[in-house]
C-alpha cells in the first residue's frame, strides 16, 4: 500500500517512519523545504530517540521519501494522513487554517479513491468540514467538466508522547479509529494489522467520536495533573507529604498511579491547547466543561504558586538575582519548549529582572529562538555558577544525579527549588542545601 503523510512534524514523521518499518510505502510532504531537505539527508530537524535512525534505515531501504510537493505525494497515495499542527488561536480554538489548506490541496489533487485521515487533534466536526472543504473544490472541478473520484474521511487520533513517540506507536495502548464507511474501516485496519500482532485494542467508531476521544483524553490527563498539584499545595498547608499521598492514592487501580507527579504544571504542545480547545467547543455547543476549565484554572495558578516560592527564597526582590534554570523543555527527552513551564518560569523571571542562566540537554536552540536573550549554557554546573538559587524545572535524566558538592562550591548561595520532586529532603539538607519541593514541606525563606 502507498500512503502519504502531510506535515513532517514530531506526529507526522514518526508515522511515516513507523508506517515504513511496518513495510508501507511513505512520502512525507511538508511546506517546509529546509526540513524536507535535511530529511532527505536522513538529519531529523527535531529531538526523538530513535527517530533518526528509524528515517535512514527506512530512507536507505527506499519506502520512505520526503517532498514538498503535495501533487506527487496526493497522486500516489491511497491513504492521505493529515498531521499538520492545530496551534492554539488567542481565543484558545485549535487553529485549522494548515488543515483546510491540505483538505483543499487533496481536493485538487484527488486522482482516485482515497482516505482522507486527520492524526491531527482536531475538535469534534473538523472531519465534516474536511469534507465539506473537498466537495466544495470538486464541485469546481466538475463545473470545468472534470469528473472527480470519490473519496472518504476518517480520523486517526495520534496518542504517542514526545521522548517515546516510536514505542508509543508501534505498542500503542489503543488504536482508534473514526471512519463515514467500512471500505475506509477495512484500509486502516489493513494499515495497522503488524499492531494485531502484540494485540493492541482497536475502537472503531465513527468520526466525531473519534475526535471526541482525542480531546477527552488529554483533558482527563490534563484535569490529573491540576488535581494532584492542589493536592500538593494543600500538602505543603497541612504539613503532609504529596509524594506519600500520590502513591497510596495510584495503588488504587481504579485511580492509577500515572500523572499523579505534583510541579509546576503541566505544559507543552497539546495539553494546554487541548484543554482549551475543548473548553471551547463544549461552549459552542451549548453546554460546559466545568472540570477542564477548572483544570485549565489551577494549571495557571501553580506557576503563580512557583513564582512566590522563588519570590520567598531570595527574600522578595528578583531584580539582579542571579538564578540558575535546569531544563527547558516542557518534559524530559524532548527539545519541544512549546507552552513549556521552565520557558515560562525563565520568562516571568527575566520580566522581573532577575539574571537567569539556563541549561537544558537539548532544547538549548529552540529555547534561544524563543527567548533570544536567555542565557543557555552548555553544562550544568556552568549554569549554576554564582547563582543564588538553583531551580531544577525538567526532570532530565542529567540532573539526577548531580555532584551536589561541586554544585554547592560554585554557587553564591546553596539554595534548591526542586519542581520535579527529584531529590530528597532530607539527603539535600546533609549536602548543605536550603531545599524546598512541590508538596512535600521544606521552605526556603521565611
Ligand atoms: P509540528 O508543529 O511539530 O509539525 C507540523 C508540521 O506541518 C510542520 O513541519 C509544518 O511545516 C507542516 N505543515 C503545515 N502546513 C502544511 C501543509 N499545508 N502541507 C504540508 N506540511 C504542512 O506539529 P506536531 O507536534 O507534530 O503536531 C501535529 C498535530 O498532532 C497537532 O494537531 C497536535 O495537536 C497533534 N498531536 C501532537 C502530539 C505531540 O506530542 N506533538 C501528540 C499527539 C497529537
Amino acid at each position: 500500500m502507498r500512503i502519504c503523510v502531510v506535515g513532517t512534524g514530531y506526529v507526522g514523521l514518526v508515522t511515516g517512519a513507523c508506517f515504513a518499518e511496518f513495510g508501507v510505502d511513505v512520502t512525507c510532504v511538508d511546506t517546509d523545504a529546509t526540513r524536507i531537505a535535511s530529511l532527505r539527508d536522513g538529519r531529523v530537524p527535531f529531538h526523538e530517540p530513535g527517530l533518526e535512525e528509524l528515517v535512514a534505515k527506512n530512507l536507505r531501504e527506499n519506502r520512505l521519501h520526503f517532498t514538498t510537493s503535495h501533487a506527487e505525494a496526493i497522486a500516489s497515495s491511497l491513504v492521505v494522513f493529515i498531521a499538520v499542527g492545530t496551534p492554539p488561536l488567542p481565543d484558545g480554538s485549535a487553529d485549522l487554517s494548515y488543515v483546510r489548506e491540505v483538505a483543499r490541496s487533496v481536493a485538487e489533487h484527488l486522482n482516485g479513491y482515497k482516505v482522507v485521515v486527520t492524526k491531527s487533534t482536531v475538535p469534534a466536526g473538523t472531519g465534516a468540514t474536511i469534507r465539506g472543504i473537498i466537495e466544495e473544490t470538486l464541485a469546481a472541478r466538475r463545473a470545468r467538466g472534470e469528473k472527480p473520484p470519490p473519496f472518504t474521511v476518517a480520523s486517526n487520533p495520534e496518542f504517542l508522547r514526545e521522548g517515546s513517540a516510536i514505542e508509543d506507536f508501534m505498542r500503542p495502548n489503543r488504536v482508534v479509529i473514526g471512519a463515514e464507511d467500512e471500505q475506509a474501516v477495512a484500509i486502516l485496519q489493513d494499515l495497522y494489522s503488524p499492531l494485531y500482532l502484540v494485540e493492541t485494542p482497536f475502537v472503531v467508531t465513527d468520526v466525531v467520536t473519534a475526535e471526541l476521544i482525542k480531546y477527552a483524553s488529554n483533558a482527563f490527563l490534563a484535569v490529573k495533573i491540576s488535581f494532584i498539584n492542589e493536592i500538593a499545595n494543600l500538602a505543603e498547608e497541612i504539613g503532609a507529604d504529596v509524594h506519600h499521598v500520590a502513591r497510596g492514592m495510584g495503588l488504587d487501580q481504579r485511580i492509577g498511579p500515572k500523572f499523579l507527579h505534583p510541579g509546576p504544571g503541566y505544559g507543552g504542545s497539546c495539553f494546554p491547547k487541548d484543554t482549551r480547545a475543548l473548553a471551547r467547543i463544549a461552549r459552542g455547543a451549548g453546554t460546559s466543561a466545568e472540570i477542564v476549565d477548572a483544570a485549565i484554572r489551577v494549571n495557571e495558578r501553580q506557576m503563580d504558586r512557583v513564582m512566590t516560592k522563588i519570590r520567598r527564597a531570595l527574600g522578595g526582590e528578583l531584580a539582579g538575582r542571579r538564578i540558575a534554570v535546569l531544563g527547558l523543555s516542557f518534559k524530559p527527552n524532548t527539545d519541544d519548549t512549546r507552552e513549556s513551564s521552565a520557558m515560562e518560569i525563565c520568562r516571568l523571571l527575566m520580566d522581573a529582572g532577575a539574571k537567569v542562566r539556563a541549561h537544558d540537554p537539548a532544547a538549548a536552540v529552540p529555547a534561544k529562538a524563543e527567548l533570544p536573550t536567555l542565557d543557555v549554557v552548555a553544562d550544568p554546573y556552568a549554569c549554576a555558577e554564582g547563582a543564588e538559587i538553583v531551580i531544577l524545572a525538567t526532570e532530565w535524566n542529567q540532573y539526577r544525579k548531580l555532584d551536589l558538592e561541586r554544585l554547592r562550591g560554585l554557587m553564591a548561595r546553596a539554595a534548591f527549588l526542586d519542581l520535579r520532586n527529584v531529590y530528597d529532603a532530607d539527603a539535600m539538607g546533609a549536602a548543605g542545601f536550603a531545599y524546598e519541593g512541590v508538596g512535600r514541606g521544606g521552605r526556603i525563606g521565611a
